[in-house]
């Protein structure tokens, strides 16, 4: 069944069906969550729901509708990205148009639209309108990261739902689940890496050469320490060609600050992130848990300057200067 499907997300799924339950679906939805935390997946269940041909609250999942929904195949369920960096105000002028017709078969049209934290000005002012008279079949789900970036009259129209991180414990259950055939080590570390986003366990399961990967990079994690200016911009160069992997490699390097510091505080391999790095983070744990805290503030700065869109290579460069500098103190 699609409820039982969505994992981890009890409080988001009780909002939603109490309003199905209780016939009170709201004409707009704006669901809150980080990336890869199955945002879409749960609106479309969530639209399944509002027209599946078997129930009117618990979706079957099976039959032609629910199909063609979780396939994003239905005509009356569309779901709209962003085209490049933002979403542009042609594409919800399309969403406008495109909702003045009428349904093809669904009961309740639903229009999903994503990230809409990531929308111009011009763009959001036209998705007001869109909120201020949907039309009687039709509910509008958003998706964000965060509220951030959102403008309040947007917010004030939205039911807003959040969905938490799922834990540790849930997404490894999940995992062993769908995947038999995986050791209970590799369930962990996979669980662990994707930091609570069902999407990014899924991608990084997928991944044949993890394994070499991650090894490749805790290789140049270890030398950070002793490698002179010249190697540092190396691996900055390295790195910045990552482009799409690079948030993985700081989120990688954070936690092999993490692995030190807890192995200072416990003296054993338990609640380390990177289980099968022991012996590495053994070796490198020489230097003080204060100094692991200073390296991961290091790393969430140059992960705030990526995000605001800072010289790659240059953010990358300080970064790695200031961690040999702070490993030497
Ligand atoms: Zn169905």
């Amino acid at each position: 069944m699609p409820w039982e499907d969505v994992i981890g997300k009890i409080q988001a799924v009780k909002i939603l069906r109490n309003a199905l339950i209780s016939h009170h679906v709201a004409h707009a939805y704006l669901l809150i969550g980080q990336k890869g935390v199955g945002k879409r997946y749960l609106a479309r269940v969530f639209a399944q729901a509002l027209n599946c041909e078997e129930s009117k609250e618990n979706p079957c999942g099976q039959c032609l509708t629910c199909l063609k929904i979780l396939q994003g195949s239905h005509p009356d369920v569309i779901t709209i990205h962003p085209e490049g960096k933002t979403m542009k105000i042609e594409q919800v002028r399309e969403l406008q148009k495109a909702m003045g017709y009428s349904a093809f078969e669904a009961r309740q049209r639903v229009y999903i639209v994503c990230e809409v934290d990531k929308m111009t000005k011009e763009a959001a002012n036209s998705l007001l309108k869109v909120l201020e008279e949907p039309p009687k079949d039709v509910v509008l789900i958003l998706t964000a990261v965060q509220t951030e970036g959102i403008l309040p009259t947007i917010l004030s129209r939205c039911q807003i739902v959040s969905i938490h991180d799922i834990s540790l414990e849930v997404l490894k259950q999940f995992l062993q689940r769908e995947n038999t055939n995986w050791p209970p080590e590799k369930v962990h570390l996979i669980a662990s890496l994707a930091d609570g986003c069902i999407g990014k366990a899924q991608q990084l399961g997928q991944n044949e050469s993890l394994e070499q990967e991650r090894n490749a990079y805790f290789d140049i994690f270890e030398k950070i320490p002793f490698s002179k200016e010249a190697s540092l911009f190396n691996i900055a160069a390295q790195w910045e060609g990552t482009k799409e992997g690079l948030s993985d490699v700081l989120e990688l390097l954070c936690t092999w600050y993490r692995d030190i510091m807890i192995y200072k505080i416990t003296h054993n391999g338990t609640g380390l992130f990177n289980s099968d790095q022991y012996e590495r983070v053994q070796k490198a744990a020489v230097i003080s848990v204060e100094q692991c805290v200073l390296s991961i503030d290091t790393i969430k700065e140059a992960q705030k300057k990526l995000r605001r869109n800072a010289n790659v290579q240059l953010a990358l460069e300080v970064m790695l200067i200031q961690l040999n500098q702070i490993s030497r103190r």
